[in-house]
C-alpha cells in the first residue's frame, strides 16, 4: 500500500468557513459534538438503506452505532462510526469544498453581516463537520467506504491545506480524532476528554438518535458476592466497561407533555440541519385503518435553496420506527418542500424501495393526512396568532402559492392562506376573504395589477380609474403570481380580473353600460386617426383605442384579456424559452387635451410626420409608466428635446 501524503488546498468558500471556525464566531461549542453524531448518525442510515438492495455493503451481524473515545493524557476526542464511509473522492468533494450553494450564499452573509457588525446572523447557520475547528487545533478523518478495500486518511490544521493519505482501515465506516484546543471556560471550550462532560453533551443534544452512542466509562464499584451482597472489607475496585449513553427512543413516541421544547428544537435540527429554532411544530397520531405518526416542523426561514433543485431534506420516512429514508418526495408536494420532519408508517413494508414508493396507495394517503396537517396547522397559526403567520407568509409565502396552481384538491384551503399587498393599506397585507368584504357593492371582480414592485404598480396609469372609483387592487409582485393567475379563475364566486388587461368599465351595470356606449361612439369619431397612429406603431401594438382606465394620463398599454402579461413573457424568455414579443394595446385617455390636439392635426394633414413622433411619445411614455424602457431610448430622449424646444 502506498503512504504517500499528498497536500490538496482548500476551495476558498471552505477556507473563508474554517477561517470563521478557528477564530470560534460561535458562543455554544458544545454543539461540535452534536454535528459530528449527527453526521454520524446520517452514514449510519444510509449504510443501512443502501444495504437493503445492495447486500454486500454490510456483513451479516454488524453492528451500526457510534462510540466516542477520549484520550485525556493525548487532549484527543474520537468520534467512530460504522455507517457507509467516503471514498477518497468524495473526501475531497465532501470536506475539500463547499459545494452546496446555500452554503456559499451563506459566507456571502457572514461577510456582509461582518461588516455590519451583526454576529447573530451567523449564528444560524449550520456549518456541520468544519465546527469541530472550533474545538481542535487538527483534526483526522480516516474512512473507508462500504464496498472498497482501502481507507483515506483526511488531515488538516483547519487553515489552507489538508493532506490526504492512502491508510490501511480494519473496518467500513469513519472516525473523526480532534486535538483538543486547551480548555478555556471563559471562551466555552470545556474539557472535551471528561466523560461527564461528554454525556451530558450527547444527552442534551443527541439523545433521540437511533443509534447506540456507545462511550468507554470507568466505574468504581465494591465487589459484591455470588449473591450479589457487597463483600465486606473489600476495596473497591476500578471496571471499565462500554456504555451506551442516548436512550434512542425516537422522540414521537414519548409522551406529549414528557419532551421539552428544548429537546424538540434539537431534534429539528437533527433532521433540517437548520440551526435556527422552528416557527412550529405539528405532531399527530394518526389510528385507524392506516395508522401513522408525524412530527414535523415548519422552519422560522426560508433556506437558501429553497428555490433550488439541491439540498432538500423534506420529510424523513420511517417504518415502525427503523429510518427508510431521506427527503421522501413522495409524501409532500412541492409547494410544501419548506416543511422539515418524520413520518413513521405502522403499515409500510420494511425493504420498500424508492420506486414502489411512487405507486403505493398506502403513502398517498398518508400524503393526503400530512398535506393537510399542515395546511389545517397553517389555517389555525392564521387565526390565532397573525404576527407568527406573517413571519411564515414572509419567508414561505410565494412557495406556498404555486399549490394554488398545483393542488387543485387543496385549492380552497390555499386560497384561504394567501396573502396580498393591495392598495387598501400601504403596509398591512390582506387576504382574499377581506378583500372580498371590502369590495363594493357595485363591485363584481377582484382585481390585481402585477408589477416589478409595489411602487412600480402603484403608479402605474391603470389605476386611475380604480382610484377614482374607491376600489382596491391587489398588488402582485412575485413571479409565482404570474402563473397562478392564469389558472386561477375566481374566489368565493368573485373572478380575477387584471388591471391590465382587456377593457375595464367601472361601476354598476347602468353605468357601466353608458360608459361603454360613450367610448364606443367616440371611437367611431375617432377612427381614422386611431388607425393612423396604429400604422406608425405597427412594430409594437396590434391596437390603438380609447381607455376607460385612465383618468389623468395620456396613455397606456394592456393586454389582451388571454394575452400573457409582460411580467410573464420575461420570465419565460429568463428560463430560456423561445418568446417572440407579442405585441400589446396602446389605449389613450378619451378626456385627455392630447387627443383633441391630434385630432386637429390629423384633420389638418393627415400625412404630418408630426404624427409619427408623437406616436412614438405616446408609446414611449406608456411603456415609461410600467417601467419598461421605450424601444429606442435614444430616439425617444431626442423627440423629448425637440418638443421642449418648440413649446418654448
Ligand atoms: P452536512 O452534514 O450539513 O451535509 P458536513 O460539512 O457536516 O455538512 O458534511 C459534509 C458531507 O460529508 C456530509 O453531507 C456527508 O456526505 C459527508 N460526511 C460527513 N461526516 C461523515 C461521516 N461520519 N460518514 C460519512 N460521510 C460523512
Amino acid at each position: 500500500m502506498s503512504t504517500t501524503v499528498e497536500t490538496f488546498e482548500f476551495q476558498a468558500e471552505a477556507r473563508q468557513l474554517l477561517d470563521l471556525m478557528v477564530h470560534s464566531i460561535y458562543s455554544n461549542k458544545d454543539i461540535f459534538l452534536r454535528e459530528l453524531i449527527s453526521n454520524s448518525s446520517d452514514a449510519l442510515d444510509r449504510r443501512r438503506f443502501q444495504s437493503l438492495t445492495e447486500s454486500h455493503l454490510m456483513a451479516e451481524g454488524t453492528d451500526l452505532h457510534i462510540f466516542i473515545e477520549s484520550d485525556p493524557a493525548a487532549r484527543t476526542l474520537t468520534v467512530r462510526d460504522t455507517g457507509i464511509g467516503m471514498t477518497r473522492q468524495e473526501v475531497i468533494v465532501l470536506i475539500g469544498t463547499i459545494a452546496k450553494s446555500g452554503t456559499r450564499e451563506f459566507m456571502n452573509a457572514v461577510r456582509q453581516a461582518k461588516e455590519s457588525h451583526s454576529p447573530e446572523l451567523i449564528g444560524q447557520f449550520g456549518v456541520g463537520f468544519y465546527s469541530s475547528f472550533m474545538v481542535a487545533d487538527k483534526v483526522t478523518l480516516v474512512t473507508r467506504h462500504a464496498g472498497e478495500t482501502a481507507g483515506t486518511r483526511w488531515e488538516s490544521a483547519g487553515e489552507g491545506t489538508y493532506t490526504l493519505e492512502e491508510v490501511d482501515v480494519p473496518e467500513v465506516g469513519t472516525s473523526v480524532t480532534l486535538h483538543l484546543k486547551p480548555v478555556d471556560s471563559e471562551d466555552g471550550l470545556h474539557d472535551y476528554t471528561q466523560e461527564w462532560q461528554i454525556r451530558q453533551i450527547v444527552k442534551k443534544y443527541s439523545d433521540f438518535v437511533a443509534y447506540p452512542i456507545k462511550m468507554q466509562v470507568s466505574r468504581t464499584r465494591v465487589p459484591r458476592d455470588a449473591d450479589g451482597k457487597p463483600i465486606e472489607g473489600a476495596k473497591e475496585e476500578t471496571v471499565i466497561e462500554v456504555e451506551t449513553l442516548n436512550s434512542m427512543k425516537a422522540i414521537w413516541l414519548r409522551d406529549k407533555d414528557e419532551v421539552s421544547e428544548d429537546e424538540y428544537h434539537e431534534f429539528y435540527k437533527h433532521v433540517s440541519h437548520d440551526w435556527t429554532a422552528p416557527l412550529e411544530m405539528i405532531r399527530a397520531k394518526i389510528e385507524g385503518t392506516l395508522e401513522y405518526q408525524m412530527l414535523l416542523f415548519i422552519p422560522a426561514r426560508a433556506p437558501f435553496d429553497l428555490y433550488m433543485r439541491e439540498g432538500r431534506r423534506g420529510i424523513q420516512l420511517y417504518v415502525k420506527r427503523v429510518f427508510i429514508m431521506d427527503d421522501c418526495k413522495e409524501l409532500l408536494p412541492e409547494y410544501l418542500r419548506f416543511v422539515k420532519g418524520v413520518v413513521d408508517s405502522e403499515d409500510l413494508s420494511l425493504n420498500i424501495s424508492r420506486e414502489i414508493l411512487q405507486q403505493n396507495r398506502q403513502i398517498q394517503r398518508i400524503r393526503k393526512g400530512v398535506v393537510s396537517k399542515i395546511l389545517d396547522t397553517l389555517k389555525k397559526l392564521r387565526e390565532t396568532d397573525k404576527e407568527k403567520y406573517l413571519k411564515f407568509w414572509a419567508e414561505f409565502g410565494p412557495v406556498l402559492k404555486e399549490g394554488l396552481y398545483q393542488d387543485h384538491d387543496n385549492q380552497e384551503a390555499l386560497m384561504d392562506l394567501v396573502m396580498f399587498q393591495s392598495t387598501n393599506d400601504p403596509t398591512a397585507l390582506t387576504s382574499l376573504r377581506e378583500y372580498v368584504d371590502r369590495m363594493k357593492e357595485d363591485q363584481d371582480s377582484i382585481y390585481y395589477m402585477s408589477g416589478e414592485s409595489r411602487q412600480a404598480v402603484e403608479n402605474s396609469p391603470h389605476l386611475e380609474a380604480f382610484k377614482d372609483k374607491g376600489y382596491e387592487v391587489l398588488i402582485l409582485t412575485d413571479g409565482v403570481d404570474e402563473i397562478w393567475t392564469q389558472s386561477v379563475h375566481e374566489f368565493g364566486g368573485k373572478h380575477f380580473q387584471s388591471a391590465g388587461k382587456g377593457t375595464v368599465d367601472l361601476g354598476s351595470e347602468e353605468e357601466r353600460k353608458k360608459a361603454e356606449e360613450e367610448r364606443k361612439s367616440k371611437q367611431e369619431a375617432h377612427k381614422s386617426l386611431l388607425e393612423c397612429l396604429k400604422q406608425h406603431l405597427d412594430e409594437y401594438v396590434k391596437e390603438v383605442r380609447l381607455s376607460s382606465r385612465l383618468t389623468s394620463s395620456a396613455a397606456c398599454l394592456v393586454g389582451d384579456q388571454f394575452d400573457l402579461s409582460p411580467q410573464l413573457e420575461q420570465l419565460m424568455r429568463a428560463a430560456n424559452q423561445d418568446m417572440p414579443r407579442s405585441k400589446r394595446i396602446l389605449e389613450l385617455n378619451p378626456n385627455h387635451p392630447i387627443l383633441e390636439k391630434l385630432d386637429s392635426l390629423y384633420a389638418a394633414d393627415s400625412g404630418d410626420p408630426k404624427l409619427k413622433d408623437y406616436a412614438q411619445l405616446l408609446y414611449g411614455q406608456a411603456a415609461l409608466a410600467e417601467g419598461t424602457p421605450p424601444p429606442n431610448p435614444g430616439q425617444f430622449a431626442k423627440l423629448v428635446a425637440d418638443l421642449m424646444v418648440h413649446a418654448g
